[in-house]
């Protein structure tokens, strides 16, 4: 017997509609590319949407093609991707941050018909137009006034473009399993891999991502998406703000934590979103300037592993409750988020702040389990190291065009490469990438949690910890640090010192660098791969 139930397809621009007909007149509020503050709202947006829409079909497109954006969250890039899902075809959300070589790579390996781009990128773009045949048009995201003379074949304002259209159009009807956008992932480790999202697993996953312990968002709240779009994703703020009526800040192109604080002052944000390393930036603007953000009330931290110092920091000082999350790519990204469940709720101090270094529990969609390296499943009781594996409708089955290779365990579960413990609670903590983990002797020391502790250190700005050869234990861990300006570093004595409350004895670092700047990956993250080809053959003094 079946329910009794329409068929109402979950599709992406079913969110936009609705947030045009409950709340048409929510703004939507851009620091535009071209410098001065743009202002729209959801009416226009979903009416400028369709026109781009029905522009890509007269040029053309056709349902499942892959149109691309090489850009900063703006009100034209919002309408760009709902256009372009809404269209049928795919958005592609290239990150301007790869290297040159890689983004041609994943350009080509998508097949991108098209490519719209920002004003900031014409020049990058001009560089590798010539390695990108599939491209038959560059759409410059801006208008006649600022446009730019340029090579790139075809290309048009943005602005124009969209004008030749009249905006009577209805959304390409596809099924609710069709692919609606895809993001690549970094490629750490080989070539990236092309993440397929379908309108179902994105409508579904900002669904699961409004839930009150998760982002929560509401009308009232003004939503600044520091995450840029085209980081996995763009965790899924662009949907989970139209889906709750609440106003949309972007930020633009200037991510720096002046700039940053200029927007939620003058924009009165309330709720925002990014990796660690913006936060620590904006700490620092705040701290040189005495400068607050009294209209913020809550941040969601992820991406890389939040340090206890943050948290403190923006809780204690600034009022400002920190949400810690964990997700991938693959997962849409949203995987976990340290929200308090009652059993926790009455910890206090350095109790708290232990569990909310924690990455946290999954929302309902997201089952997760640890297993040992033969698949056999490991017990949550905090202390026991697994790998992470996950399974929900919102998560990788396949990638993009390697369709051939299995990427689930014969449960369906898909696994992170992520090393974690699970506590009683079901708060997962992750202890490092499989891949950065260090053994000593046999046994697995964190990463992570030694450069939490040593952020914590007075003065320091970033931590991280890699493994060097040792003839005795195999790998040591390397403390590699960044001083704050102007600031004296510590001594690998004092540094042990201060850690010996913080980690077991036998995982203080054997050694102590100190460096002006660390690598870091395209997102932000630090750049583990290269600290260790540049450390592991490093020798203790
Ligand atoms: P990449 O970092 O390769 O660009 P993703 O953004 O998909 O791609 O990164 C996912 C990985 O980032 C996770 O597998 C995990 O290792 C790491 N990560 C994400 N959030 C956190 C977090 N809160 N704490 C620790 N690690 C995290």
């Amino acid at each position: 017997m079946l329910g009794l139930m329409q068929d109402w397809p979950l599709l992406m621009h079913t969110v936009l509609d609705h947030a045009a007909i409950q709340h048409p007149k929510r703004e939507v509020v851009t620091r535009s590319v071209e410098g001065p503050f743009h202002r729209t709202d959801y009416a226009t947006v979903r009416g400028r949407a369709l026109k781009v829409a029905q522009r890509l079909v007269k040029d053309g497109i056709r349902p499942g093609d892959r149109v691309a954006t090489l850009a900063w969250n703006t009100w034209r890039h919002l309408e760009a991707w709902y256009g372009i899902a809404g269209a049928g075809a795919v958005y592609h959300t290239v990150n301007p941050r790869l290297f040159q070589d890689q983004i041609t790579w994943i350009m080509n390996h998508a097949g991108s018909r098209i490519l719209m781009l920002d004003l900031t990128f014409v020049p990058l773009v001009q560089s590798v137009a010539d390695r990108l045949p599939h491209v038959e048009r560059f759409i410059i995201l801006t208008d006649a006034a600022h446009m730019p003379e340029t090579s790139l074949r075809n290309a048009v304002a943005y602005e124009d473009w969209i004008a030749e259209v009249d905006g009577d159009f209805a959304w390409m009807k596809v099924d609710e399993q069709s692919a609606a956008g895809i993001c690549y992932t970094s490629g750490t480790t080989g070539d990236p891999k092309g993440v397929v999202y379908s309108h179902r697993s994105n409508v579904i996953h900002a669904l699961a991502c409004n839930q009150a312990d998760a982002f929560g968002l509401g009308a009232a709240d003004r939503v600044m998406p520091v995450v840029p779009m085209f980081h996995a994703n763009g965790w899924s703020l662009a949907l989970c703000g139209p889906m709750a009526g609440a106003t949309l800040v972007m930020p633009g192109a200037k991510l720096d934590g002046a700039s940053v604080h200029e927007v939620i002052e003058r924009e009165k944000v309330t709720f925002s979103a990014a990796v660690p390393t913006v936060w620590m930036m904006l700490l620092q603007h705040m701290e040189s300037t005495g400068s607050r953000i009294d209209s913020m009330k809550r941040v969601a931290i992820g991406g890389s592993a939040c340090p206890p110092a943050i948290t403190r920091a923006y809780q204690e000082k600034y009022g400002v409750q920190v949400l810690h999350a964990w997700g991938m790519t693959e997962l849409s990204p949203v995987g976990t988020l340290c929200s308090l469940k009652p059993e926790v709720a009455s910890l206090s101090g350095d109790a708290m702040l232990a569990l909310q270094a924690k990455q946290g529990t999954p929302p309902y969609t997201v089952e997760m389990k640890i297993t040992d390296d033969d698949g056999n499943e490991l017990p949550w009781d905090g202390k026991t190291f697994g790998r992470l594996k996950v399974k929900g409708p919102a998560i990788s089955r396949r990638y993009f065009r390697r369709e051939e290779e299995e990427i689930l365990d014969p449960q369906g579960f898909f696994d992170t490469g992520d090393v974690v413990t699970i506590d009683e609670n079901g708060y997962m903590e992750v202890t490092d990438r499989s891949k950065d983990v260090i053994k000593s002797g046999g046994e697995w020391i964190s990463s992570i949690a030694l450069e939490n502790a040593a952020v914590g250190y007075p003065g320091v700005a970033e931590a991280a910890v890699v493994a060097m050869k040792d003839a005795k234990w195999d790998e040591r861990p390397l403390l590699i640090l960044v001083m704050k300006p102007g600031v004296l570093s510590p001594s690998l004595e004092q540094m042990r010192e201060f850690l010996a409350d913080k980690v077991a004895k036998w995982w203080l670092p054997d050694d102590l660098v100190v460096l002006d700047e660390i690598p870091h990956t395209a997102t932000g993250k630090i750049l583990k791969m290269k600290l260790r080809e540049m450390f592991r053959d490093h020798r203790p003094a």
